[in-house]
Formats: structure tokens, C-alpha cells, sequence
């Protein structure tokens, strides 16, 4: 090994400082015997590069700076990353710190290392607040998820384990928090990938610098007891042993050491002394098969005393997390209980690896056999793809579908964490959230930038949702959501609304029917007029009022038949239509003197009962009428829409006049049809040109006809009305390369 002392003595002697960071680095040289010597070459310059950038910091304790990376690059040697993870580690804190940009270090060093640093980097600035304990979970896929690179996760968990070694330099009031943090995010990560060295480390650190005092107690405790029984240990290991030995069956038997923190962990949560958790000792037996974990279960109850109701079967019943092994607790020799573990080499392996385990409990499958050997076949393939494939990133791709197939994780503007199946939108968030949020959702914005409701999300995005109080789910909402949740939400909302605006809706044609007949108001159904209304819903066949209503809104039933009907049975009760209303209502309502159905005024809101014509998508400023289509509602045309003209030569009695609103709630949908000549760019600047004439792209219909000089492009728009539409083709004319734009008009076919 190269040391500090016989590389450069004569600065050691001049800057103590220097001759600090030389000395750990040449530690790690040491540790880089795998490496080829030009990949060595490689680490010294990025130690280089980074000693020079830390030039002048100094570590709490007074190192300098560097020694801190060099440190975290060591941790690294012991995992056997490659050269490109150690120049990362590095240089890990150099962009953050001391204004290194990407782009230097990629010229520098090369993309592949220029982006563990940049990784490393964001996930620095992730903060995170442990005091809710279901966002830690969260936050550890997030963080899994979001590093792209299987080899950040290592670096950080390295620069992790290194800070909290070193964390007596820190101030006390610090201590806390990076615990916490360490022991909730980072040891669980190090746990899931198998790095259960790590893992313990990093609960053992955080525990000491949470409770130093209840640490130092514990740690003194556990070093005598630890004396104490040692000839205990190894007198059973040798009984053991020999009588698996005797049945033919050669085993090892392994003490099993508990840390400080699974003592003191055990201690708290069952309220346990000292002596009650650590005078249990503990073995494991790793048998050849599966059916051995039982014949050795009889051997070791033949060899000592089972203590009753502390046997488990793991094995044919598997924990949640794919967790199998028999437990059995013994009296051993002197009296004291001993815990055995008795399971194979795999099940081992997948106790071990948090990662298996993840996966299985995915697999879940209740024959235990199979999820097994799933797990085992898994967990083989990984460690092929990691050996044959020196592409980290392609490697960390196949663990993170297979640990987050489905997930992504989100954040409130509070910093609150929400879990989304992958491809989820912007509305799936909203509803999450509230379901009074996704009903009244205008707008969204997606890390500060006002985005499309139908935007899908991605991990670690910030989702901000505008609401309006006059807002209403939009039913091409259901198009895009992708869970039950936002779109069950959805339709109830659209049905009770729709069922509303329909009671609504016939109520007031049936009340313009009736004024068409000559009475004034609709009487009511309760009272002098209950049997009139009881014969007229014989008549009609409905179960009451309310049923009626909808239907004629729904235009199941005519309103100027049940009009007529009614003013009919009104009379027969001795009630006259008024001979001068009948004339104005039908001067005022037919230009035809077809019976009329009485005026509806559309604004927008009107949900599922009425719907915009998709031949003529007619919006504010257009004439419009409408047509009671048989069970659907009012479907409102164009006047001139061909496919309007001809319903009505054929069905005239259901249309019902109809106009816009002075004022609308919501813009409406319309196509566009544009010209233009084909070239690189074109489509983006038309786009450009729809969103700077504050018009949203609901739809692109390409055609299929092959590329041609000039295409035509079929844009569905969501315009104010004509006047805004008006302005939006303006825009695309002016726009180069556009030869064409106007409104699309269904052809008469
Ligand atoms: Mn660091």
C-alpha cells in the first residue's frame, strides 16, 4: 500500500492539512486493486479536480474538505463500483458547493459520470419531515425511483454512512433530524438492497446520536453479557452441530448477534428489560432443502426442550414480505432459552435481500413453494443482469420495475406525499386529494407551470390544483384519469348533475309547453290538482313528478304532448286555458307555428342532459337549435349543420328552440382545419400559435394520406366562442408555413 508518509513527505511536513487528504487518499488507492491502471488514472485526476475545487474548506473537524469525499469514494471500494462511481463519489459535493457546473465536469470527465454527480446532487436537495410515518415510506421509493442510476443510491448511502460516522463533529442541535432521517429513509434503502451491513451500521449510528446516553448504557451492557456467554454459545454450537451430524444431516449453526438498536428497539416497543432481550439467544440453521427445515425442527426438539406456544411456521406460511424460515424457542443447557431459525440457503438469501423481498410481497402468491422459487429466480436474474451487463443504468431499470411497476410519487404544495399508479394525471391527483378538489379543478400547475389537467405525472413533481366554486367535472375527464377513484368520483357527480339539470330542464319545458296551451303556471301535485297529476302520470306511465321531469329533459317524453295532455285533464277540472297567453306564446315561440317546446337558454353548464353536436360543434355565436334526441338529452346543432337539417325534415316535433347565454362558464370545443406546407418545425409554431391565442388543443387529427408539400390538420380547439375563435385563426395565418386556416364545416353528405 501506497501511504501519505513515502509519497509526499516534504508536504506533509509544510501543510498538515495536505498531508491529511493525501493520506486518505492514499487509503483508497490502496482499495483499488480491481480497477485497471487506467481506470486508477481516472480516480486520482477526479480527486484532483475535486481536492482542488474544496481547496480551502474545512470539515467541522478541522480536515480539509476533501477528505470527507475520499472517505465516502472508500465506502464505495468496499461494494466493488466502478471507476465512474468512484470519480462521483469524488466530486459528489463540488457542484453543490463550490459552483462546478455540469458542463465542466462532462467536458472533464464524460456524460456517464457528469450525471451521478448531477443525480447525487438533486437528491442533496430533497428535504424531507419525518414526523409522518407513512410519507417515509413514500419517500424512500420517491428516491429510489428518482435516481436513474442504481450507483447514486450507493454513493449517497456511502456519504450517508460516512456523515453519520463523523456526526460527533456536527453541532448537537443537528443530531436529531439527521437521525431520524438516516434511520426512516436510508436504512431502510440499504436494508432493501441487500446491504445489510450497511443497513445495521446506519440504525446502530442513528440510535447513538439520538440517545447518546441510553447508547452508551446499552453498548456497555451488551459487551458483558456478550462475555458472559460465550461458552454458552459455543457449547450449543457444538451440540447442534453434532447431532445434525449424527442424522446424517451436516449443518452449521450460526450465533446470531443482535445490534444495539434491535436490543434497544425490542426494549421500547414490548416494554421489555434489558436481560428479558438479550438473555434470549439466538441460532440459525441453514438446511439443504425445503422438507429438512422440518426433519431438523425434530432433530433439535429430540436434542432440547421446546419452550410451548413460541413455535412458528414460516415455511408454509409465509410472511407478507416473502419472509420464510421456522422458529422454535428451546431451553437450552443451564436453562436458558435459545432461539432457533431454521431455513434454506434461499430463503436466507431472501431474508437478506430487502429487495426479493419487496418483489415477493408483489408476487404475493399464497403457495408458498412458488412465490419461493419466484423469489429465488428473481433474485438469480439480478445478479446475472448485474454481472453480464456493466451498464449500471440498464441494471437499475429492470430492479425498478420490478420494485415500482406501478408507482409514482407526488407532492402537494404542503410538501405532502401522494402514491399514483404510474400514468396518472393531473385529475387522478385532484381527486386524491379531495373529491371536492377534482370537481371544482379549472387549472393545475405542475412544478410552478401551468399545465393541462389531462397531464400525466411524474415522480417528485409539485402538483398545485386551481379550483373554481362554479366549476363542474367535465365529462372528457374519464377519457384520461387512470384511477377507479377520480373516475367513479366523476361519473357520480356527472349522473346526480345530470339527473338535476334533466328535473330541471323538463320542468321548465313542460311549464313553456304548458303556457303554449294557455295556463300560466304548472300547478302543483299536491293539493286541488293531486288526481289531475295522477292521471297524467297514468298516462304517461312515470312513478312520480320527479321521473317525468327527467324524462322530458331527457327527451324520453315530448313537452308539448304532456303539455297538452295536461291542459286537457286541467280543464276537465274546470280550468280554462287563457285565449290571449295561447297567442303570444305561440306568436312569440314558432316561426312556424309548429308547437313549441318553449326557449332554452344553454350557458355551459348544463352537464350530461345536453351535449354539443359532434358533426357541426357548434359554439357562443353560432345559431344553434336543438334536438331531443331519444334518451339522450338535447343535442345542440348548428342551425345550418346538414345532419341537423335533415332530423328536422324527418323529426321536426323534437326540436326546441334554444340560444346561447349572455354569458357562458366554460369554453367549448370546435374544429379547425389548417393548411400548411410540410417542414421541419411547422406543427410545433401552428401549436405555438393556438396556445399563444390562449386556445387549449383538445385534439390533432393528422389524416392518413401520405406526406404530401402541404397537409391539412384537423385541430380540435377549446375556443371562449366565434369572436375568440375568429382571433385564433388570425393568429394562424399569420404564422409562416401556414397556407390556410379556417373552421371546419361537416360536409353535406
Ligand atoms: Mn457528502
Amino acid at each position: 500500500m501506497i501511504t501519505a508518509s513515502n509519497t509526499e513527505p516534504t508536504t506533509a511536513q509544510a501543510h498538515p492539512a495536505d498531508s491529511a487528504a493525501a493520506a486518505s487518499f492514499a487509503t483508497l488507492l490502496g482499495k483499488l486493486d480491481y480497477l485497471t491502471p487506467a481506470d486508477v488514472e481516472s480516480v486520482r485526476q477526479a480527486y484532483r479536480f475535486a481536492d482542488e475545487a474544496h481547496l480551502g474548506q474545512l470539515r467541522k473537524n478541522g480536515d480539509p474538505y476533501v477528505t470527507h469525499p475520499i472517505a465516502v469514494a472508500v465506502q464505495c471500494t468496499e461494494w466493488k463500483l466502478d471507476a465512474q462511481a468512484l470519480m462521483a463519489a469524488l466530486m459528489h459535493d463540488a457542484m453543490e458547493d463550490c459552483g462546478v457546473t455540469k458542463q465542466e465536469l462532462t467536458e472533464r470527465f464524460g456524460a456517464p459520470v457528469a450525471d451521478l454527480v448531477d443525480g447525487l446532487t438533486k437528491l442533496e436537495k430533497l428535504e424531507f419531515d419525518t414526523r409522518e410515518q407513512n410519507q417515509a415510506e413514500s419517500f424512500r421509493k420517491m428516491l429510489l425511483a428518482m435516481a436513474k442510476d442504481v450507483r447514486v443510491i450507493l454513493i449517497k448511502l456511502a456519504d450517508r454512512t460516512h456523515n453519520m460516522r463523523t456526526m460527533s463533529d456536527m453541532p448537537r442541535s443537528k443530531w436529531g433530524r439527521i437521525s431520524n432521517e438516516t434511520l426512516e429513509i436510508y436504512a431502510p434503502i440499504a436494508h432493501r438492497l441487500g446491504l445489510n451491513f450497511t443497513y445495521r451500521e446506519l440504525q446502530d449510528l442513528s440510535f447513538r446520536f439520538l440517545h447518546p446516553w441510553r447508547y452508551e448504557v446499552l453498548s456497555k451492557a451488551l459487551n458483558k453479557s456478550r462475555h458472559r456467554r460465550r461458552d454458552l454459545m459455543t457449547r450449543v454450537q457444538l451440540e447442534v452441530e453434532n447431532e445434525f451430524s449424527r442424522h446424517g444431516m451436516p449443518v452449521r449453526a450460526m450465533g446470531r448477534e443482535k445490534t444495539l438498536f434491535s436490543v434497544y428497539r425490542k426494549m421500547d416497543n414490548k416494554h421489555l428489560s434489558f436481560s428479558q432481550v438479550t438473555d434470549i439467544y439466538g441460532f440459525r440453521i441453514i438446511v439443504p432443502e425445503m422438507t429438512d427445515c422440518y426433519t431438523g425442527l425434530g432433530i433439535l426438539h429430540q436434542l432440547y426442550k421446546p419452550v410451548p406456544g413460541k413455535f412458528r411456521d414460516y415455511v408454509a406460511i409465509p410472511k407478507v414480505n416473502g419472509y420464510q424460515s421456522l422458529h422454535t424457542t428451546l431451553i437450552g443447557p443451564f436453562g436458558t432459552n435459545i432461539e432457533f431459525q431454521l431455513r434454506t440457503h434461499a430463503m436466507d438469501v431472501v431474508a437478506e435481500s430487502g429487495v426479493a423481498a419487496h418483489w415477493l410481497y408483489k408476487a404475493s402468491e399464497p403457495n408458498s413453494d412458488t412465490s419461493q422459487r419466484l423469489g429465488t429466480q428473481w433474485l438469480q436474474s439480478l445478479l446475472d443482469i448485474q454481472q453480464e451487463t456493466h451498464d449500471a443504468s440498464e441494471f437499475w431499470d429492470h430492479i425498478k420495475i420490478d420494485l415500482f411497476p406501478d408507482a409514482v410519487y407526488v407532492f402537494t404544495p404542503k410538501s405532502k406525499i401522494m402514491a399514483l399508479p404510474r400514468g396518472a394525471t393531473v385529475m387522478d391527483f385532484a381527486y386524491a386529494i379531495h373529491s371536492g378538489v377534482g370537481n371544482r379543478a379549472v387549472a393545475a400547475r405542475i412544478n410552478g407551470e401551468q399545465r393541462p389537467l389531462r397531464t400525466e405525472l411524474n415522480n417528485g413533481d409539485v402538483v398545485e390544483i386551481v379550483t373554481d366554486d362554479k366549476a363542474e367535472p367535465n365529462p372528457a375527464w374519464l377519457s384520461f384519469v387512470k384511477t377507479g377513484r377520480a373516475r367513479s368520483k366523476i361519473r357520480h357527480h356527472l349522473k346526480t348533475v345530470a339527473q338535476e339539470k334533466s328535473n330541471e330542464l323538463g320542468e321548465r319545458m313542460l311549464n313553456q309547453a304548458l303556457r303554449s296551451e294557455g295556463i300560466a303556471t304548472l300547478p302543483s301535485d299536491e293539493g286541488t290538482y293531486k288526481a289531475t297529476w295522477e292521471k297524467l302520470l297514468r298516462f304517461t306511465g312515470n312513478k312520480n313528478r320527479i321521473e317525468l321531469m327527467a324524462d322530458i329533459g331527457m327527451g324520453k317524453r315530448i313537452a308539448s304532448m304532456v303539455g297538452k295532455k295536461l291542459a286537457v285533464l286541467l280543464s276537465e277540472t274546470g280550468l280554462k286555458p287563457d285565449p290571449l297567453l295561447i297567442s303570444t306564446e305561440r306568436y312569440a315561440s314558432g316561426h312556424d307555428g309548429s308547437a313549441s317546446q318553449g326557449l332554452v337558454t344553454l350557458d355551459g353548464s348544463e352537464g350530461l342532459s345536453v351535449q354539443y353536436a359532434k358533426c357541426c360543434k357548434p359554439i357562443p355565436g353560432d345559431r344553434i337549435v336543438g334536438y331531443l334526441g331519444r334518451g339522450e338529452g338535447l343535442v345542440v346543432h348548428a342551425e345550418e349543420c346538414p345532419t341537423s337539417k335533415r332530423l328536422q325534415m324527418r323529426d321536426s316535433e323534437r326540436f326546441l328552440e334554444v340560444e346561447w347565454a349572455d354569458e357562458t362558464v366554460r369554453p367549448f370545443e370546435t374544429t379547425a382545419l389548417v393548411t400548411m406546407n410540410n417542414g421541419k418545425g411547422v406543427l410545433a409554431r401552428v401549436a405555438a400559435a393556438i396556445t399563444t391565442a390562449e386556445a387549449d388543443i383538445t385534439h390533432v387529427d393528422m389524416g392518413d394520406e401520405p406526406a404530401q408539400t402541404a397537409t391539412d390538420i384537423r385541430f380540435t380547439l377549446a375556443v371562449r366562442d366565434r369572436v375568440h375563435l375568429a382571433h385564433v385563426l388570425r393568429s394562424l395565418k399569420r404564422t409562416p408555413s401556414v397556407l390556410k386556416a379556417q373552421r371546419y364545416k361537416p360536409s353535406k353528405a
